[in-house]
């Protein structure tokens, strides 16, 4: 099958973004202009699993540093549909990640429910699958997709790719002593709510970073409008090197908070999650 057009996920303007972004989230500006970003309703991102084929460096779903198998019951979807439809919520986009999404084991379950759920309640939902495009596996499940979605991919290859370095922590750096980690940052608004296996968070990287911190913060259901999720931003944007302005990397950087936490984490193993 013809490969997608590649996504770029660093861009000049994005930096600049990030640059932009780090001066407003100091303490003193947001005492003087708010926070910038609230959780969205418009779009949606789903992680439907942490298994990926793939072992990249500085994976913002730890998939490298902390590997699992862990999936999201079908229940979990079907849920977030029926909660959408009674809250009258109309995604604008729903996307579809991991780890690699096309390895979750009831792939084309999950898509028919999504399929039926376009069809019969939100014709104008755009949904997204993206995957990295790599190995047999996943190759096989993106033949046999149904049509009306659609793919997106950076075309990962390899294990060196040009991340920001999600684990170098910003409190392990002095530079963000004046942060104010409640703000979040541009994604909330880019990719929308995060529903992942462990519950909804203001961003589904935040989902990845409590499998591995374990605090357990994940909304069980669907969250209000009125919800600002400023204890999950307060927690998890500290340890998250999206967070305001980093140059972007090709090798593995780890910080000390994340060393420590991949460390606690192999020693407890991950959390079974049950909705
Ligand atoms: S393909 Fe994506 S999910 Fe898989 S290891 Fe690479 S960055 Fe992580
Ligand atoms: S956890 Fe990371 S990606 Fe999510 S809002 Fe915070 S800084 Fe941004």
């Amino acid at each position: 099958m013809k490969p997608p057009r590649r996504h770029r996920n660093i861009t000049v303007r994005r930096l600049v973004m990030d640059a932009y972004q780090f001066i407003r989230a100091q303490s003193f500006l947001v005492d003087m202009a708010g926070r910038q970003f609230r959780p969205g309703f418009e779009l949606a991102e789903i992680d439907l699993t942490y298994k990926c084929n793939l072992r990249c460096f500085n994976c913002n779903r730890s998939c490298r540093q902390a590997p699992s198998d862990m999936e999201m019951p079908v229940s979990m979807i079907a849920a977030f549909i029926r909660d959408s439809m009674e809250r009258k919520i109309q995604w604008k986009r729903i996307r579809l990640l991991g780890g690699e999404p096309t390895l979750h084991s009831n792939i084309f379950e999950i898509l028919d429910l999504l399929l039926r759920y376009r069809a019969d309640h939100n014709p104008q939902v755009r949904l997204v699958l993206c995957t990295n495009y790599f190995g047999r596996a996943v190759h096989r499940v993106l033949e046999k997709l149904p049509p009306g979605i659609i793919i997106k991919s950076t075309l990962k290859h390899s294990l060196e790719n040009f991340f920001k370095p999600f684990n170098v922590a910003p409190v392990d750096r002095p530079f963000n002593r004046f942060s104010d980690y409640s703000c979040g940052c541009r994604i909330i608004a880019e990719c929308g709510l995060g529903v992942t296996p462990l519950g909804y968070y203001m961003c589904a990287i935040a989902g990845g970073i409590d499998r591995i911190f374990q605090y357990g913060l994940g909304r069980k259901s669907l969250p209000e409008k009125s919800d600002p999720m400023t204890d999950q931003m307060s927690a998890f944007c500290r340890l998250c090197g999206h967070f305001g302005f980093q140059w972007p990397v090709k090798t593995e950087k780890i910080s000390p908070t994340w060393q420590q936490a991949y460390r606690n984490y192999r020693k407890t193993g991950s959390r079974t999650i049950s909705f």
